[in-house]
């Protein structure tokens, strides 16, 4: 029989032994029952309609906050097995009897809700690009970003995505109408940069951006809450009032004050933070005018991608794994332009600046000082011929853009018309072309 005509039964005869003072088989040691149960969250579609709180709140079972811990299934069974041998021990067709079979009812749908019915579901689902795999943790208390309710991880199923970090009960998987982020961080990895791009209400229909629910600033028949990234307006189930730093403000206006964001716009920002997509000197140059600390980082930065070749080239800089000091941002050893928001606000918070300063000293200790193989590869001056050995990262010096040679800054200053290096070395091209050229006549 299914549950809703059973239940439907059970409200047509009228029974309702719970109304009644407490059988004598009471447990005492369990708490008193609530009065009702608490509020369902705001974005619970069930709502009140849930099968857990027609009558059941006031068996002895319940806890007050509606939390059910595995003891309760073992408890359940055994109030069932209890209830089961007051039946046979009370006399036939009393009312008695009949209250006690209501109540065995009562608790074997209880337990069946209780039960995880899915514990065979399989452990990857694919839909709409998510990956979700089934979760084992029982003892984290999440939200489900589909019914935006509790998710029971002891008693329910559930899901994340690997991709976007989406969790949802896996009742509510056949839900998700959202294609997951994930795809759309790695097809356009690029961020929205109009701030907070607002088109107004009626562009979206008075409807919830994502879910389409009707919505409006009145709170009729919901409230709209705008989210900062897109300029959308969302309802209360697809906007939680998160915040995050707007990539967008921090860029225009170096304001890296969090603001309400919606959950999708959340999820996106979160797998974008540490991506370097932005490319400070395009999207606003004159960012490096107003902000210091940019320019300090900036030549820590250039600096670091001139020792690198150093350390490509050292065996003992490899087995240090000298690098590895980067491996959190991985473009500082690819390039000088490219930041992640993450950058920036770690450049915000000053951050960045201490511990980039700390690498790019250990990385110049092992070249000018530890490392006798990165020592002799620096440069004398080639234009004065004088004075210590130079590296190209030194602060005094200048590097021929053509062929790498340090010369003393002030020294190539003065003889900026020709690089001795590059005039070298085209002389060598120059004999070398002469000479195939002689040798391919015929
Ligand atoms: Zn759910
Ligand atoms: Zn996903
Ligand atoms: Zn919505
Ligand atoms: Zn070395
Ligand atoms: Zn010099
Ligand atoms: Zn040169």
């Amino acid at each position: 029989m299914e549950y809703g005509e059973r239940l439907a039964r059970f409200r047509q005869a009228h029974l309702n032994p719970f109304d009644k003072a407490p059988e004598q088989h009471e447990r005492p040691e369990v708490p008193p029952a609530p009065e009702r149960r608490p509020d369902p969250s705001p974005g619970d579609p069930e709502g009140s309609e849930r099968p857990m709180d027609l009558g059941l709140a006031e068996d002895h079972f319940s806890r007050p906050v509606g939390l059910f811990l595995a003891s309760d299934v073992r408890q359940l069974r055994q109030a069932i097995e209890e209830c089961k041998r007051v039946i046979l021990e009370l006399p036939e067709h009393s009312e008695r009897q009949k209250d006690a079979v209501v109540r065995l009812i009562h608790l074997r749908l209880k337990l069946q809700e209780l039960q995880d019915p899915s514990e065979d579901e399989p452990n990857i689902r694919v839909i709409l690009e998510h990956r979700f795999y089934k979760e084992k943790s029982k003892s984290v208390k999440q939200t489900c970003d589909k019914c935006s309710t509790i998710i029971w991880g002891l008693i329910q199923t559930w899901y994340t995505c690997t991709g976007c970090y989406y969790r949802c009960h896996s009742k509510c998987l056949p839900l998700v109408t959202k294609p997951c982020v994930r795809s759309k961080v790695s097809h356009q990895a690029e961020y929205e940069l109009n701030i907070c791009p607002e088109s107004g209400l009626d562009s979206q229909d008075y409807r919830c951006a994502e879910c389409r629910a009707p919505v409006s600033l009145r709170g009729v028949p919901s409230e709209a809450r705008q989210c900062d990234y897109t300029g959308l307006y969302y309802c209360s189930s697809c906007h939680w009032n998160d915040l995050a730093v707007i990539p967008a403000r921090a860029i225009h206006n170096w304001d890296f004050e969090p603001r309400k964001v919606s959950r999708c716009s959340m999820r996106y920002l979160a797998l974008m933070v540490s991506r370097p997509v932005l490319k400070l000197r395009e999207i606003n140059p004159l960012l490096f005018n107003y902000v210091e600390e940019l320019v300090e980082i900036r030549k820590l930065r250039q600096d670091i991608l001139l020792m690198k070749p150093y350390f490509i080239t050292c065996k003992e800089a490899m087995e240090a794994r000298l690098l590895l000091q980067l491996q959190d941002r991985q473009h500082f050893v690819e390039n000088d332009e490219m930041y992640s928001l993450q950058d920036l606000i770690d450049i915000e918070a000053g951050r960045l600046s201490c511990s980039l300063t700390e690498i790019h000293t250990l990385f110049a200790k092992h070249i000018k000082l530890d490392c006798e193989r990165c020592q002799a590869k620096g440069f004398v001056c080639e234009l004065c011929k004088e004075g210590d050995v130079l590296f190209p990262f030194d602060s005094h010096t200048s590097v021929c853009t053509d062929c790498s040679a340090v010369f003393h800054r002030d020294c190539y200053y003065d003889n900026s018309t020709t690089c001795p290096r590059c005039a070298r070395l085209s002389l060598r091209k120059q004999s070398l072309f002469q000479d195939t050229s002689t040798e391919a006549e015929p």
